[in-house]
């Protein structure tokens, strides 16, 4: 998993975590911490315990394999948000006490089939689209699929789970309300067949802007990473307190001058306007850093903004230190994050890459070497 060419340098405030999963316990009744793919490149293992230190006894992860990977050290319930896929997940389920997110009826089939084999009962999730057009059964299959669990008689349905699609935009709450009318049915359609299973439908964003649609269980993932859903809109403040945990460095490996109507990098597509000095740092594409922030966006250096200038490099990157004194060779410089108030937050970052926080978290996160354990 780890890297082992790269001089990146990526940190995670576990403390960060765990405040924002707090602050975010305190709007909602029982939050399931998202944690799928590698906790968004934080470290599954190492972020589920720090939550688990602080209250937390049920985690979504992405897979019946991550879920496998994370069951031996945490006490709680593991939910898989992508269901059994091959044979083998079916066996994980059953004998890790996986609670599985099912979207398919061949999932259900299947997982009857390996309860009864070894002679035990199995909670399920089952999944419903409600407008994400995604994974999930539709609403209207409803009938089918209580008809399904009569026979299946291994299967309990715990809980229900739709995905919202717009709760982070200010401007779409009318299609939320759509969605959470639709998962309203799928439950009374359940309840009317005599189940009681728990409900959950909102994410981070639904979670801090829609009290009203709680239900039972929270699935929040990109705030617990400090990213705030509302960055830049007119809800900015519903994610207000939200603090990012991971940060990245990168040291300087070169300075040297640049004078003026000289290029830099390959193309040639920055030419300096007067004399410049420039750090080369030892970062780059080959470290998940984008070739697309080619002169976009900045490094922090000495808690200075320093403009990356001409293209970013497979390991190197040139910022532009003109006005930051003092540079030299092993100074480190923050691609993300950074030293007390100075900071480049994950949703600047992500303007400049012409993304999201999710995808910087996730990129940036694979050159993590604190192994896993
Ligand atoms: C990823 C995911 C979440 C978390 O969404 P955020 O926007 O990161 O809060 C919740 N539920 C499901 C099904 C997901 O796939």
């Amino acid at each position: 998993m780890a890297v082992d060419y790269n001089l990146l340098r990526v940190g995670v405030d576990l403390r960060a975590i765990a405040d924002n999963f707090r602050l975010l316990r305190s709007k909602g009744t029982r939050l399931i911490p998202v944690i799928k793919a590698n906790a968004y490149g934080h470290g599954l293992v190492a972020v589920a315990r720090a939550l688990e230190s602080c209250g937390a006894d049920f985690f979504a992860v992405g897979t019946v394999e991550e879920a496998a990977r994370l069951c031996p050290s945490v006490s709680g319930t593991v939910l898989a948000l992508l269901g059994p896929q091959r044979r083998e997940d079916y066996q994980t389920v059953v004998e890790q006490g996986v609670l599985p997110l099912v979207s398919r009826m061949d999932q259900l089939a299947q997982l009857q089939e390996q309860a009864a084999s070894k002679d035990t009962r199995l909670p399920v999730a089952l999944k419903f689209d409600t407008g994400m057009a995604r994974l999930g059964f539709a609403p209207q299959e409803s009938p089918k699929i209580l008809a399904a669990l009569r026979r299946y008689d291994r299967l309990t349905p715990q809980w229900l789970i739709s995905h919202l699609a717009t709760a982070d935009d200010p401007d779409q709450a009318a299609f939320v309300r759509e969605q959470a009318e639709r998962f309203q049915r799928v439950h009374a359609a359940f309840s009317l067949a005599g189940h009681a299973p728990l409900s959950s439908l909102v994410n981070s964003a639904g979670l801090l802007a829609f009290p009203d649609l709680a239900w039972d269980g929270q699935r929040p993932g990109i705030a617990l990473y400090g990213a705030n859903p509302f960055h830049g809109t007119r809800l900015e403040h519903l994610g207000r307190g939200l603090r990012p945990a991971m940060e990245v460095s990168a040291p300087v490996v070169a300075v040297h001058p640049l004078r003026k109507g000289a290029s830099i990098s390959y193309g040639r597509t920055y030419v300096a306007d007067q004399d410049k000095t420039v750090a080369i740092v030892a970062a780059g594409y080959a470290d998940n850093y984008s070739r697309g922030l080619s002169n976009k966006g900045c490094m922090l250096v000495h808690g200075r903004r320093a403009p990356i200038l001409g293209r970013v490099c497979m390991q190197l990157t040139a910022v532009d230190v003109t006005d930051i004194p003092g540079v030299v060779p092993g100074d480190p410089v923050f691609l993300l994050g950074g030293v007390g108030n100075q900071r480049i937050l994950p949703e600047e970052l992500a303007a400049w890459w012409g993304t999201i926080p999710y995808e910087v978290f996730c990129l940036l996160g694979m050159n993590r070497r604190v192994p896993e354990t």
